[in-house]
């Protein structure tokens, strides 16, 4: 037996398309000067059951950088390769209090208790994943992403270039960890592959794979590929819980209830353990650095599937 009723499924990212389609609040990140140029109008929907099935409505083929999604699934190949406690007793798992690239963070407690979901743990947790060199490194990032999407996935190079040229604050932020002894490699080959990792083109259905993985206990539930240890699972939503959407991880949980991540080239994913993951893309954010129609549609969409996992069922 299905999940969920299609009809059901089909109707809600109807009614939320409709509903946001035509809304014209926030603007586009344009700090790394390529994220400017992304069409704003773009909009896809996609929700991927836990059961395999895929839903669409709008735009699903139309990538965007994943951004700050990565650091998702960089932190959870860490935490595959290393153990829970690795990113525990490292960067930390709460919250800063402070912006994703704040250097205060950083010094409020000498690049500890923060997570993984901001850059200096962000860029830490990069320069955890094991490798011989820059190479290997990248190209096992880039294959458990893979691993999550159900395919090859690939750098937009204008955008890496692009970011590269404008990323003084990562580096600064990168070499300040370092100093703090929080990475141990070189912070600038961490950097460098962190910028890379965000520049990483993903499309809507992408994004909603990789969630529904996170939704299916680590398991592709399309390929059927185990990308993450199912015992891994619940720690990594609990950092998406914690920091997901930037300063506004809170109202979103007290909202949605789910563990989700925005990055700033528009993307928002979201996951209801055991039920299914979601993803909308559309470039303009609002002032926490949120997509708006993102967060709109998957709230809409997960209040009207019952996803809210903190709601007695
Ligand atoms: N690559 C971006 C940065 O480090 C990611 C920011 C984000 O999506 O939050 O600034």
């Amino acid at each position: 037996k299905d999940l969920f009723k299609k009809s059901e499924v089909e109707a809600a990212l109807t009614a939320a398309y409709d509903n946001y389609k035509g809304l014209q609040e926030g603007k586009n990140a344009d700090y790394i000067p390529a994220l400017a140029k992304v069409d704003p109008k773009v909009f896809g929907i996609v929700l991927v059951t836990a059961d395999g099935k895929v839903y669409t409505k709008g735009d699903v083929t139309t990538e965007v950088s994943i951004q700050s999604i990565s650091k998702v699934f960089t932190m959870a190949k860490v935490i595959d390769e290393s153990g829970t406690d690795a990113i525990l007793n490292n960067q930390g798992v709460d919250a800063t209090g402070q912006a994703f690239n704040s250097i205060v963070a950083i010094e409020q407690n000498r690049g500890a208790e923060m997570n993984a979901m901001v850059n200096p743990g962000a860029i830490a947790a990069t320069s955890m994943v094991k490798g011989a060199n820059y190479d290997e490194i990248w190209s096992k990032i880039l294959g458990y992403y893979n691993d999550f999407a159900g395919r090859h996935l690939t750098v937009l190079d204008e955008v890496y270039q692009s970011e590269a040229a404008s990323n003084q604050r990562n580096q600064a932020i990168g070499r300040l960890m370092y100093a703090y002894g929080k990475i141990k490699a070189d912070p600038d080959r961490a950097t460098d592959i962190y910028t890379r990792q965000c520049s990483v083109g993903v499309n809507a259905k992408d994004l909603a794979m990789m969630a529904a993985t996170l939704a299916n206990g680590g398991k592709n539930p399309v390929t059927g590929k185990q990308a993450l240890k199912t015992e891994n699972v619940p720690e990594v939503l609990a950092v998406m819980a914690t920091a997901g959407l930037y300063d506004d991880s809170g109202k979103w949980l007290y909202k949605t209830g789910l563990p989700a991540k925005s990055g700033v080239g528009g993307g928002i994913i979201a996951v209801s353990p055991g039920k299914f993951g979601i993803a909308v893309i559309s470039p303009p954010l609002d002032g926490a650095g949120n997509s708006v129609r993102a967060q709109k549609a998957i709230a809409d969409i997960s209040n009207a599937l019952g996803g809210n996992p903190l709601a007695a069922q």
